[in-house]
């Protein structure tokens, strides 16, 4: 039976089942600093090495520019949407995808920031826009097309605490993390050229011991088990951007001496 897209329902039960949405620490951990300075301005991606997994592709009902698997992911989702409800497709229109910028009132990144968010619109009505109460209501198109986006590992963003963002979907942080130990997201460390001195992932011992005393006691969370992996080398990108340094996850002579003094 075909819906009204636009009809305002209460928040269907058992949505994201099994998903969460990614932190700032884990995207950091895994796709890296976006670009160098972030603002409450919405910019473009500059830093590698999550430039080069950035595209600008049709996914059916409009283009978007994020990052490669996250793009497919919209490609097959249309598909069935398409096909299984053609009054919501017919209706479908985008906000935007990839945008770095800070949260309005914070200086964390929004998660658009590494195109794996994506603002949908129906009938041009965008759910939670601007909308700070829970009112436990959403759009029936958005309400029918999410246990497409759960199939496919996306987080509804109606089911954050502080507001219910109906608009926005984004790659859940299990669907990450999944991306990132199987391959799909590429091997970070691939292009990189390190020097002699320097430190970066896949180092291990005293020296890399070391570095992580000093990222604990400048106060961040990490443990001291002299294995540079990706969770160390997230913590450096953390580390040289608070710093003002290349976050580029390379522990050089100007980090270390940053670190070290
Ligand atoms: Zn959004």
């Amino acid at each position: 039976m075909p819906i009204d897209p636009i009809a305002v329902i209460t928040i269907p039960a058992g949505i994201n089942k099994g998903l969460t949405s990614p932190s700032n620490k884990t995207l950091l951990q895994i796709l890296g600093m976006p670009r160098d300075v972030v603002t409450a301005e919405c910019r473009g991606v500059t830093n590698q090495p999550l430039k080069s997994l950035i595209t600008l592709d049709d996914v059916g009902p409009f283009r978007v520019t994020g990052i490669k698997p996250a793009v497919a992911s919209l490609k097959r989702i249309f598909k069935l949407v398409k096909k299984d409800l053609p009054e919501v497709y017919a209706e479908l229109g985008t906000a935007g995808m990839l945008c770095v910028r800070t949260i309005k009132n914070s200086s964390k990144l929004s998660n658009h920031s590494w195109g794996c968010a994506i603002d949908i619109s129906i009938g041009g009505v965008l759910d939670g826009l601007g909308s700070t109460k829970l009112d436990g209501k959403t759009l029936a198109g958005l309400a029918a097309m999410a246990p497409y986006f759960n199939d496919e590992g996306w987080y509804w963003g109606v089911g954050f605490s502080k507001f219910e963002d109906g608009m926005h979907f984004e790659i859940a942080e299990e669907t990450l993390r999944a991306w990132h130990a199987d391959g799909t997201l590429g091997k970070k460390a691939g292009a990189r050229t390190t020097t002699s001195t320097s430190l970066s992932k896949g180092d291990s011992g005293e020296r890399v011991k070391e570095i992580q005393r000093a990222l604990a006691d400048k106060g961040y969370d990490i443990m001291t088990d002299g294995e540079f992996g990706p969770i160390t080398e997230g913590i450096v990108i953390e580390f040289q951007s608070d710093n003002g340094l290349e976050p580029d996850g390379i522990v050089g002579p100007k980090t270390l001496k940053a670190l070290l003094g």
